[in-house]
């Protein structure tokens, strides 16, 4: 059962509101021993490309879809850098909207655009940053009485609280950390609601520390500058101007945690690491493993506290940085002697 089902007392439904359910949610909570033992703390990842489409962001669509066909709106439209518009497009083809997508030009991972494409959504590449493309996609939505599933979708954060009740449920209370990457900043926001929801109605007993991960390329919430040209091989997290910094800021703030940036360079060995535990998992999502170590090099994680990683999206969904720096397929004789030569 999807998360309308399990969680629908926290969100705003009515008995009009269509339950949309592709079974997201009640993602993996995994125990990454090896790498806790040598970060020194209890290391666990939330694999959230578990979800249908892949990543965190149906835990928000189905909400936002649910709510749009509730309000009578004829499709949903949004500007997207690629999860988002997988997400969109899956649970609009599960309520028979129409989806369109303005993905910015440049660097969006092939496996989203594919995603989108094949759940019928009509894509298009905008000449121009994400900004720009949001902008269209907002005018295109009051023009055609299309629903706005970005992150400005209020129902989208509501929806992703999801994440922050399962970690409770799976663990029997909050980590003592939670970190997550950060891109538009929705997410971390909306664990941060999610985390302070469930202790309010005592489901849980705390809240965690909340630390936000970015790429030096692209970490406005880091040196508090915005930007028109972020950078970073993370493409999921390449953003220079977080719709959600303010509420995002407060939200880290509340929580006594705080943003760090790492380089490329660490997200992309981060990412390795992971795999090597047998989780596949998008380089954004690999800014926290990144960071931590960075924290644990610098002295500044506390040894012993329990934490868990937002692993955000499937390794699936951009398979050609992978294939380019994890090594290569082997070329053979067909023979036995061969093969010998070189398995381990
Ligand atoms: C959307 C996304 C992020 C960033 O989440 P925000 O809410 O924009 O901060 C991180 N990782 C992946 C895989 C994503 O799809």
């Amino acid at each position: 059962m999807g998360i309308l089902g399990r969680y629908g007392d926290f969100f705003p439904l009515t008995p009009r509101t269509p339950r949309l359910d592709l079974g997201e949610g009640s993602t993996p909570l995994v125990p990454l021993r090896a790498l806790g033992e040598e970060l020194g703390v209890d290391l666990w990842g939330k694999f959230e490309g578990a979800n249908p489409t892949g990543s965190f962001k149906d835990r928000g669509m189905v909400l936002a879809v649910s709510k749009a066909m509730e309000e009578g709106a004829r499709g949903v439209i949004c500007a997207s850098t690629g999860n988002t518009s997988a997400s969109a497009a899956a649970y609009a083809a599960c309520g028979g909207l129409s989806c369109t997508v303005l993905l910015p030009s440049g660097n969006v991972a092939k496996g989203k655009v594919a995603q989108a494409l094949i759940y019928g959504a009509t894509v298009a590449a905008v000449r121009g940053n994400f900004d720009r493309a949001l902008e269209l996609a907002r005018a295109m939505a009051e023009r055609r009485g299309y629903r706005i599933v970005n992150s400005v979708n209020p129902f989208r954060l509501r929806g992703q609280m999801s994440g922050a009740f399962e970690i409770c449920d799976q663990l029997g209370d909050a980590p003592d950390w939670l970190a997550i990457p950060v891109g538009n900043a929705g997410n971390v926001t909306a664990y941060w609601a999610g985390f302070v929801a469930y202790m309010r109605r005592r489901r849980s007993s705390r809240v965690p520390v909340m630390m936000g991960f970015q790429a030096q390329g692209a970490c406005p919430m880091v040196t508090g500058q915005f930007t028109d040209h972020p950078e970073t091989v993370a493409t999921a997290i390449r953003i220079g101007r977080p719709v959600n910094a303010r509420r995002a800021r407060w939200a880290v703030m509340m929580s006594g945690g705080a943003f760090e940036a790492v380089e490329d360079r660490e997200i992309l060995r981060a990412q390795m690491d992971l795999a090597r535990c047998g989780l596949f998992a998008e380089p954004a999502s690999c800014t926290p493993l990144a960071g931590l170590r960075k924290l644990a090099r610098e002295g500044r994680l506390p040894r012993g506290i329990r934490v868990v990683m937002v692993l955000t999206g499937n390794g699936l969904k951009d398979v050609e940085t992978p294939l380019r720096s994890a090594g290569s397929v082997v070329e053979l004789e067909d023979s036995l002697e061969t093969l010998e030569g070189v398995i381990p």
